[in-house]
């Protein structure tokens, strides 16, 4: 598989060393060469096949000969052992596709998993590599779980202070090893620019194998294509012509994915992209302009970014495939009609999360009534049990996976947004 740079096209590298890099020359993204397209007929088999089959499939169109097929679907295997994606109903057209049910109770399981497994069989856990990621809730706890305990990886996840969900920061800051959590004080867009620094210093980089794991990483972007081809596999025939699904975005990736999967040939109909009050694409969408605001926290705190840093892909992907943005559906809830979602459906006796609340309400708005759609439920609402709770006046049990943690206390170090503590840091530990 090649990729080339968004940055600079005539950077071409492979797929492991789009994996091992990340970032490309100037912080560019890398995106694939050739976009594979699959015929009307092998879609039909595909469809019939299990999860772990189909998506091992689908990840070797792109991925081609550079891992052979028997060693992929090992890693897919490994990936994705937990329980799938799981649709359930909530009105008449709408579903609600649970992406949640991993490891670390949130869809980023899926990206990060596969990015793990992929990294360490192209390191052959020889080299020493330091994934250096910024988490705005939930990749740092699924980042931190597929690479916990493994060999000559060490961790450092970078987070929003008071920015995440207690129990979201507890998932991944209390388990030692060789995962490093900083508290940075500032929001996520300061995280992810300390990053990007971090990546800019080529003799740190150097020194330290430095990687991402961010959603910018193509091993993730990839391994996320596959629930849509699931979702799609598990909806009720007679819908499959019209489906709209709804993605609560915050650094696009999950929306990127999705676009992935379409331009493959599963027929979605349209997407929509939903943001909370961080709206930079909605109004991008709406007056062509650029014009990201400062990040505002909400309820939805892992959407909580106005510098999205996957849009550039989506934009080279409606280009490649000659689409129209015009086509794309977009909208952004506060927290007020957040609120408001919740309630209404828990009154149709589903308990969501402000992410997938977001998502449902820009759907139910958009969706006519011969579609069917698909809200995708991002994170377990049990990640945010005291704002449930208080919202909606119910108890939320904590799931095993969240319960081990609660009573743990947070390992992690404090520090302001500034480069040159943080490159200390790095040489440090
Ligand atoms: C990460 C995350 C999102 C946003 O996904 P992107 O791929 O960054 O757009 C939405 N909801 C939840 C719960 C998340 O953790």
């Amino acid at each position: 598989m090649k990729l080339y740079n968004l940055k600079k096209k005539k950077e071409k590298v492979s797929f492991a060393k789009a994996v091992k890099l990340g970032l490309g020359f100037n912080q560019g993204l890398f995106f694939p060469n050739k976009l594979p397209k699959i015929k009307k007929k092998y879609l039909k088999e595909l469809l019939k096949m299990n999860f772990i089959k189909r998506s091992t499939k689908i990840l070797s169109m792109f991925i081609g000969k550079e891992i052979p097929y028997n060693n992929l679907k090992k890693y897919v295997k490994k990936a994705f052992y937990f329980k799938g994606p799981k649709i359930v109903p909530v009105t008449n057209n709408i579903s609600c596709l649970e992406l949640f049910h991993g490891p670390t109770l949130a869809f980023k399981d899926f990206g990060a998993r596969f990015m793990a497994q992929i990294l360490s069989y192209l390191n052959n856990g020889n080299e020493l590599v330091t994934i250096l990621t910024a988490t705005s809730g939930d990749t740092g706890a699924a980042v931190a779980h597929a690479f916990y305990k493994m060999k000559n990886v060490k961790i450092v996840i970078l987070y929003p202070k008071n920015k995440i969900s207690v129990l979201q920061e507890k998932l991944f800051c209390t388990l030692g090893e060789n995962i490093k959590t900083i508290a940075i004080k500032g929001s996520f867009d300061d995280c992810q620019t300390l990053v990007k620094q971090a990546f800019n210093d080529k003799k740190l980089k150097k020194k330290k194998g430095l990687n991402s794991a961010n959603s910018i990483n193509i091993s993730r972007l990839l391994a996320q294509i596959c629930y849509y081809f699931e979702a799609f596999a598990l909806i009720p025939k007679k819908y499959k012509k019209n489906l709209v699904i709804s993605v609560p975005c915050g650094n696009f990736g999950n929306l990127t994915a999705g676009l992935l999967s379409k331009s493959l040939g599963l027929p979605i109909k349209s997407f929509i992209a939903a943001t909370n009050t961080n709206d930079t694409i909605p109004r991008f969408l709406k007056t062509k302009k650029w014009d990201p605001k400062k990040t505002i926290s909400t309820i939805s705190n892992a959407m909580d970014i106005s510098q999205p840093n996957n849009w550039p892909r989506v934009e080279e992907l409606f280009k490649r495939k000659k689409w129209s943005l015009k086509k794309l559906g977009y909208g952004s809830v506060n927290d007020k009609i957040t609120i408001k979602t919740l309630k209404k459906l828990k009154k149709k006796k589903y308990i969501s999360e402000p992410h997938a609340a977001i998502a449902y309400k820009l759907l139910k708005n958009q969706i006519t009534k011969k579609q069917y759609g698909l809200f995708l439920g991002t994170a377990h609402p049990a990640k945010f049990k005291n704002t449930i709770e208080k919202i909606l006046n119910v108890k939320i049990k904590l799931p095993i996976e969240l319960k081990n943690r609660a009573n743990l206390n947070s390992l992690s170090y404090e520090m302001k947004p500034n480069f040159k503590k943080l490159r200390k840091f790095l040489l440090e530990k």
